[in-house]
């Protein structure tokens, strides 16, 4: 076996033009961009045949060094009550993700939520992907290949318009991947998505925050706050004991000032928990003081709870709660938006990606 042919392969998916030329120099810079468009018209046949313009040695180099691994689709929900699909995937190694489909008020766009991990290892007491533990990272490409298979199943005249790494795992993580599946995901050759319509969303990791803002200015972050009260954060979101919010706060101001972007804040509201008035004033105190240091507001996103499943400690605030909740917040000078978080009756909305399988076994 030649040394070449003993080396990982290289999965397109994963690679932006540079990155693929990079790897294998035969390719000129040119040559790369024409491999990783046709990919994106080709999909996995993409080598079986010539790519025009790419040069005979630079095809023996693709064929002997590179390849177009996929995950399988195992299922794809559609949601009766509304546009949302989720889709179900394999890996060859057994793991199953999921990713959604998300459709935007524009009728013909789309978003697709992503999964960055197998699993997740931060355990947030009211997500259902924090009850399977960590698996594994995914691959860069394993994360471009969601996108790629959900735009591939898109109706005619519609796209994709934006990604949100909202699904399973926590995205900072996996930020050497994430980064990479990025800048796949905006190459004007690959996805050519538009990087201001792609969201990072964590549960606050503040060295991810600050590198991603450097490495990935573009980029929106998402930070899960689920309480401003810092006992009950910590609760809900164990991650708050390494990484108490004020350390998170801290990162997504330099976030703002660097990317010259406000943050999305969403807290996912449960009755009981997060939701009263002190609750309330103390998320106004720090909505407040973060406008005040970045010198922009953040917009925050107000989650309705979907339940998690047997055994679940939570509950959806009731209406008049919620609206209270929101009130308390506006008489402070607070605005809200109220995210619709669709696909519930698919176990695709916020917090309920678990990866089960069609026959309703968890999976992996
Ligand atoms: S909310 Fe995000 S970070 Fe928390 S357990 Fe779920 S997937 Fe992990």
């Amino acid at each position: 076996m030649s040394e070449a042919s003993a080396a990982p392969r290289i999965a397109l998916q994963g690679v932006d033009p540079p990155a693929l030329a990079r790897a294998l120099p035969v390719l000129s810079a040119r040559e790369a961009r024409r491999v990783v468009s046709a990919l994106y018209r080709r999909g996995t046949s993409l080598l079986d045949g010539p790519i025009p313009q790419v040069r005979r040695a630079g095809m023996a180099a693709l064929r002997e060094r590179a390849a177009v691994p996929t995950l399988d689709l195992v299922e794809c929900r559609a949601s009766a009550v509304d546009a949302f699909e989720k889709y179900l995937f394999a890996a060859a190694d057994g793991a199953q993700i999921e990713s959604v489909r998300i459709p935007l008020a524009r009728g013909d766009r789309f978003s697709v939520c992503v999964s960055s991990q197998v699993g997740c290892a931060l355990a947030c007491a009211f997500c259902a992907t924090g009850r399977l533990g960590l698996r594994r990272n995914l691959e860069a490409w394993e994360i471009v290949e969601q996108v790629r298979q959900v735009r591939a199943h898109l109706p005619p005249e519609t796209r994709v318009h934006g990604v949100v790494f909202q699904g399973m795992g926590e995205p900072l993580a996996n930020l050497d991947r994430v980064l990479a599946a990025i800048r796949v995901l905006s190459d004007p050759s690959a996805l050519a998505i538009d990087a201001k319509a792609i969201t990072v969303c964590t549960s606050g990791l503040p060295s991810g925050i600050r590198r991603l803002a450097r490495e990935a200015p573009s980029v929106r972050l998402g930070v899960s706050i689920a309480s401003a009260r810092s006992e009950r954060r910590r609760r809900l979101m164990p991650i708050d004991g390494a990484h108490p919010l004020a350390e998170t706060i801290d990162a997504a101001v330099e976030h703002a000032k660097l990317t010259r972007s406000a943050p999305m804040f969403a807290l996912t509201l449960l009755a009981g928990h997060n939701d009263g008035e002190e609750d309330a004033d103390a998320l106004a105190r720090l909505v407040h003081e973060f406008s005040e240091r970045a010198g922009m507001r953040p917009r925050l996103s107000i989650i309705p709870y979907n339940s998690i499943g047997e055994g679940d400690p939570f509950a959806r605030s009731e209406r008049a709660v919620e609206d209270a909740f929101r009130d308390a917040l506006a008489a402070r000078g607070v605005f809200t938006h109220k995210r619709y978080s669709g696909g519930g009756d698919i176990g695709a909305a916020c917090g309920q990606l678990v990866a089960r399988g069609p026959a309703g076994t968890a999976g992996e």
